[in-house]
């Protein structure tokens, strides 16, 4: 059967007309020599960063500084979501390929928003308990006429470019532990690269490389090691593990997961991957005794082929404040001391903007582009940060900036070769981490804000009625990374940044949390329009061109890590994408309200000391989702009006799972019967609660996490 089947396909190859023997013109028929020439086809952005040094930089000049006043809306699209959206749209052979919250692919006619195909990879909702950010998705890869996409609970998936119909799907993490994927594939020498998640939770981080064709494992790599003595899986973990004590704590999985940047130079043939924070954040309990803990919140460089380690940056040696180095890497050339360096630029969530020679991982020089109290410097001579003591909080509480969600988060920069600058969405805030004496690590249950969140807000009377946690304003910061110093800032007065794009028509374009998509002059940081959207803007705009027409879109919908959980707005959060040409008459789809509550819930007799362990509890286990004091961001249903038939089954929808289907998974492992009714007491207060702001509060967090910018930047 096999022969005839195999003569009858060449008999037909042999007898078709030539025109239909060349592949057909199928979609996404993106490879290696079309993305070594990218700026050969500015029109398109096929992966990424635009380009494989992930610029992010749009040669388009259509849309300059003289006329971009006249921007209309091309089109819009509604997602149909409700939650974070944090993608950057790939633009190839005029179709538009996006990703929405649920890892759900679009694929879109770039030029009219008219859908062409949408694939659901249907996670189980309840997986999104272990997201800790949010169910967001940074975007797809696209390489020889497939789509490939990382969902929340861990499976890579090759869809037909053309149809959006699955080609292969693999599972790339242990289904048991709280993995997840939010960010893009990347391609590097024909491999598809995927890291994850879950760092929060308590996991190990690696990466990986599969092949295009069949989704099959080429290699690993992880970034920590799973015990002191070994046997390791590749040759660097030896010597990782001698950073890190023999009493570490190995069951946590040590973190370091890899679960956004990546950057890939052709030229070297290296990849770049940029390495999560540790599980757990206190470092004293984490690895008794100290230790660089190696390989967290570094920058890796491999061999795409082979997954060999060539060198490698720790920004953060002994990672103690959640301080990643997952941020966005880009690759440039730059004239440094008189010499032209192949450099790589980050700014991680740590405060300090790096520049390395990417041949050798060589520090050429790091500065402080935000406040940040955990160090001094770096030190040029051993490239290492030097720190302060007051930020040391394993046995006494400490306030450290930057916060926990960093001065600089996933929301990717863009680098001007025209003005030499980046542009780096920025947020100000500080941390207070508070040690917890009875800590011990207990799988799937979240630490993320500081060994033990509940004690730390407990100790702030009234905090449940503010509207966010801190107040972490955010800005557009021009840096230049030669001179080490900043060109100019556009400040917004929301704690969600968005984004950055730069083009040559020497313009930058930034979302913004308040609902806002502005232009700025690339040079001077002038505002030269803006258009109100209505919903949030984190995620990143693209740039590319059709039928001799430049277009710029960007993806609106509010959540994440900054977004979800202590930001609120009372709109509903419909997701949408939207883009703009010169002179685009589209109308842009309406923002709805969202109706005023009912509160149906009745006061529970409690003892005092049991609420305040459900008040807690909440902060640890629920305010993740639900909000700080019960009262919903928006994206999750508000508590507070909790219907009669919800507070019934309480116990059935906390500890049964009954809801999981809807998103609310079981916490049965986390919490006892006592305590679901304790953080049930706590929720009841909340709803029946008339706001009052404790001033003390409102002083002691003016004076101690809405600091003045200058406050730290000796
Ligand atoms: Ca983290």
């Amino acid at each position: 059967m096999r022969g005839i089947a195999g003569g009858f396909a060449f008999f037909v190859a042999l007898t078709l007309p030539a025109a239909l023997l060349a592949a057909p013109a199928g979609k996404g028929r993106v490879d290696q020599g079309r993305v070594d020439a990218a700026d050969e086809e500015p029109g398109s952005w096929l992966v990424h960063g635009r380009t494989w040094d992930e610029q992010r930089h749009s040669p388009l000049d259509q849309i300059d500084r003289g006329n971009v006043s006249s921007l209309g809306l091309a089109w819009s699209y509604m997602t149909g979501t409700k939650r974070g959206l944090e993608a950057t749209p790939l633009v190839v052979d005029g179709v538009m390929y996006a990703t929405g919250t649920w890892s759900i692919v679009y694929a879109l006619d770039a030029a009219t928003g008219h859908e062409l195909w949408r694939f659901d990879p249907e996670v189980p909702r309840w997986k999104g308990r272990n997201a800790c950010c949010d169910v967001v998705n940074r975007g797809v890869a696209i390489w020889q006429g497939r789509v490939y996409v990382g969902t929340i609970d861990g499976r890579l998936i090759a869809l037909d470019a053309a149809t959006g119909k699955p080609v292969w799907s693999v599972l790339t993490v242990d289904p048991e532990q709280p993995y997840t994927i939010t960010g893009a594939p990347r391609i590097a020498k024909g491999r598809i690269v995927i890291g994850n998640g879950g760092a929060e939770f308590g996991v190990r981080g690696y990466f990986s490389a599969y092949d295009p064709r069949d989704g099959k494992l080429l290699w690993r790599f992880y970034t920590v090691p799973s015990s002191h003595a070994g046997p390791h899986e590749h040759p660097e973990l030896a010597k990782a593990a001698e950073t890190w004590s023999k009493d570490a704590m190995w069951e946590s999985g040590l973190g370091g997961t890899v679960w956004d940047s990546m950057a890939y130079d052709p030229e070297l043939d290296l990849l770049y991957v940029g390495v999560g924070n540790a599980s757990v954040y206190n470092r004293e309990l984490r690895s008794p005794g100290g230790g660089d803990n190696l390989f967290l919140a570094s920058i890796l460089a491999v061999r795409p082929e082979t997954g060999k380690l060539v060198w490698h940056y720790q920004t953060t040696p002994g990672e103690y404040w959640d301080y990643t180095a997952t941020q966005h890497m880009i690759l440039a050339d730059l004239e440094i001391a008189g010499s032209q360096r192949k450099v790589l630029l980050q700014a991680p969530k740590n405060g300090f903007f790096y520049v390395l020679d990417r041949v050798t991982g060589e520090l050429l020089s790091a500065e402080k582009y935000a406040p940040a109290s955990w160090a001094t410097h770096v030190d040029p001579d051993t490239g290492r940060p030097v720190e302060r003591s007051e930020a040391h909080w394993a046995r006494k509480a400490a306030m450290v900036t930057p916060a926990v969600p960093g001065a600089h988060n996933w929301h990717p920069m863009s680098f001007h070769p025209g003005t030499g600058l980046v542009y780096i969405p920025v947020s100000h805030a500080t941390y207070y981490f508070v040690p917890s004496a009875d800590f011990r690590f207990r799988p799937g249950a979240n630490f993320n804000t500081g060994e033990d969140v509940g004690a730390m807000l407990a100790k702030f009377e009234g905090y449940e009625d503010l509207n966010f946690l801190g107040c972490s304003p955010t800005r557009l910061l021009a840096w230049d990374p030669v001179a080490q110093s900043a060109a100019w800032e556009a400040r917004h007065d929301t704690g969600v940044p968005g984004g950055a794009l730069s083009t040559a028509g020497g313009l930058v374009f930034q979302g913004n949390g308040s609902g806002e998509f502005s232009a700025y002059d690339a040079r001077t940081g002038e505002r030269l329009w803006s258009a109100p959207v209505g919903i949030g803007i984190m995620a990143p705009p693209v740039s590319y061109r059709i039928g001799g027409v430049q277009y710029v879109a960007v993806l609106a919908g509010i959540g994440g890590s900054q977004g979800g959980h202590f930001t609120r707005f009372d709109y509903e959060n419909d997701g949408r994408l939207l883009a703009w040409k010169l002179g685009g008459e589209g109308e842009l789809p309406p923002v709805v309200r969202r109706p005023p509550g009912k509160v149906e819930a009745k006061p529970i007799e409690i003892s005092s000391e049991a609420l305040q362990r459900g008040r807690s509890l909440y902060a640890q286990h629920c305010m993740r989702c639900h909000g700080m004091g019960a009262k919903s961001s928006g994206l999750y249903p508000d508590l507070r009006f909790a219907t009669r038939e919800t507070l019934e089954k309480w116990d059935d929808i906390v500890l049964g799972g009954i809801r999981a289907g809807g998103g609310m998974a079981s916490f049965a492992d986390v919490l006892t019967p006592t305590q679901s009714k304790e953080v049930q007491a706590y929720v009841a207060t909340r709803a029946l609660h008339e706001p009052n702001v404790a001033q003390r509060t409102l002083a002691f967090l003016a004076e101690n996490i809405c600091l003045p910018a200058t406050w730290f930047t000796d």
